[in-house]
């Protein structure tokens, strides 16, 4: 007869159950089921598969493992739990006694293991955190050293690990957020202390003009370019407020001088004459009583005398005073030179008042910068040239203030569409100069398009007029061995040849 098969079994156990009349649970099921396969009810739930599974791994290579595992197969066969477990604990006590013999180890028990280079890369992930976390959140660092050290103990068991992973990300998230708001308070610090610069001398342009800047080249995005920036800008106002307070202090401690000399005369000058006064007093008293020439001779001789003197004295005096007023407008016309200097010298400083921009002098020192860091990484690094299209039609019709407002427009545009590190220079009159770190003569093309792209968006506003600003650019990226008067030379090149071409494009040079 052909063997049943386990469905057969099954359906034929559901048909029983319904004819017995017999609730379906699971023991009823259990117990029809043994019956019609003709099976002990108890063997069922036994798993004899597994459990021989387990025996073809085990050992047998000593008399005692050899004994062991006969057992084992007899406790299978006979389905008896008792007997297994007597052997399991001869297994255990094989494996203590074992120790210390020729036996080779047992196997390691199956924790879940980090493998190593994956845990070292974590623990190098977690110095740099730790070095960039805030030093006042000590149990943040603890944290992160602790889980440093378990993994590189060797083989961290991945449960620990999680578990001490779980617990520093929700430390670090609360530190990250206050890092995040100290941040953005020494920020408003920072501009706090630019303002105060402006405040403090309203009436120098120059001052203004460089608080304001600093103002906008400290405002969010920060990058470290920008910071540098900062920190340039910042030494030039020092510098200059230093030299021009250090000058002026001193022109004025002359003035304190003069005015002092000045005054003291002007008390001597005061005293002789009151002393001329009495004397001509006295003397008018003696003349007035006397009644005899030689009595009157010594006091006309004395009153001649007080006289010269007087007149002695009041020409020493105006000498004096005329030295004085002399040197007084000396002291005015330098204090008055050096506010003029001060005003003059953001020719000094390295950016444009118009625009912000870099000028020349700021240009050079960040090509300068930019050309040694692109060597030194061995990364591209591009300039473009631009040159306003038809801007003197646009000054010829609108005036020459329209026209500085169109060059601040486009300022603007460059600005919010280029990344960060790109940095614009003006070069010239209508013409300005992009520097693009990491940036190829392809890419260079491509962000001098999109520029182009923003600008038609983005209309430039004059008495209700929308103007269109375009402009032609070459872009030339800087070769192995090039200076960057070569490259820029390029790139203007390139510009007269979109010129050429119709205006309003760019060209690679
Ligand atoms: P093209 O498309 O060929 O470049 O023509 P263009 O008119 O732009 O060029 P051109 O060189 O003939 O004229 C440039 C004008 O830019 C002339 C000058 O008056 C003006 N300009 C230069 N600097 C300034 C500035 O600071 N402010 C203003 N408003 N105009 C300026
Ligand atoms: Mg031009
Ligand atoms: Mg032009």
């Amino acid at each position: 007869m052909a063997e049943r098969t386990t469905s057969d079994i099954a359906r034929e156990t559901l048909k029983q159950l319904a004819l017995r009349r017999l609730a379906p649970t699971p023991e009823h099921y259990q117990m029809v089921y043994a019956e019609i396969a003709g099976v002990p009810a108890a063997s069922l739930g036994f798993p004899e598969g597994p459990l021989r599974a387990i025996m073809r791994v085990l050992p047998a290579q000593t008399p005692p493992q050899i004994r062991l595992l006969e057992q084992f197969g007899a406790a299978v066969h006979r389905q008896d739990w008792t007997a297994l477990q007597s052997v399991l604990v001869g297994y255990a006590n094989l494996g203590l006694h074992a120790a210390g013999t020729a036996l080779p180890p047992p196997e390691p028990e199956a924790l879940q293991v980090l493998p190593d280079d994956l845990a070292e890369q974590l623990a190098r992930l977690l110095d740099s955190l730790r070095t960039i976390l805030s030093e006042d959140d000590p149990r943040v660092h603890d944290m992160a050293l602790e889980v440093t050290q378990l993994l590189r103990a060797g083989q961290p068991p991945s449960s620990t690990l999680a578990l001490l992973l779980a617990n520093f990300s929700y430390r670090l998230s609360f530190s990250a957020e206050e890092l995040q708001a100290i941040r953005l308070g020494l920020l408003a610090l920072l501009h706090l202390v630019f303002e105060n610069i402006s405040a403090l001398s309203p009436n120098d342009d120059w001052l203004r003009g460089q608080a304001e800047a600093l103002m906008a080249a400290a405002t969010p995005p920060l990058t470290l370019r920008r910071l540098d920036d900062v920190q340039r800008r910042l030494k030039d106002v020092i510098f200059k407020q230093t030299e021009a307070r250090a000058r002026s202090n001193e022109a004025q401690e002359q003035m304190k001088e003069l005015l002092a000399t000045f005054i003291e005369r002007l008390t001597r000058i005061c005293s002789t004459s009151d002393q001329f006064h009495l004397t001509l007093e006295r003397c008018a008293d003696q003349i007035g009583q006397a009644s005899r020439l030689e009595d009157i001779t010594p006091v006309l001789h004395e009153v001649m005398n007080a006289t010269r003197a007087m007149a002695l004295d009041s020409r020493v005096a105006h000498e004096e005073l005329q030295t004085l007023r002399t040197r007084a407008e000396e002291k005015r016309a330098e204090i008055a030179r050096l506010q003029e200097e001060l005003d003059q010298a953001s020719a000094l400083a390295r950016h444009d008042p118009l625009t912000g921009a870099l000028n020349r002098k700021g240009l050079d020192e960040t090509m300068e910068r930019e050309l040694a860091r692109a060597r030194r990484l061995g990364s591209p690094l591009c300039v473009a040239l631009l040159d306003i299209d038809n801007f003197k039609a646009l000054n010829d019709r609108l005036g020459h203030a329209s026209g500085d407002a169109a060059l601040q427009h486009l300022t603007e545009v460059t600005r919010s569409v280029m990344r960060p590190q790109d940095m614009l220079a003006r070069y010239g009159g209508e013409e300005f100069v992009l520097v693009l770190p990491d940036t190829t003569q392809a890419q260079g093309v491509q962000a001098m398009q999109r520029l182009q792209r923003e600008l038609t968006t983005r209309f430039f506003l004059q008495n209700n007029e929308k103007l269109l600003i375009t402009f032609s650019a070459g872009v030339a990226q800087l070769g192995a061995d090039e200076t960057s008067t070569d490259a820029i030379r390029r790139a203007d090149q390139g510009m007269y040849l979109a010129k050429r071409a119709g205006k309003n494009r760019v060209v690679p040079a």
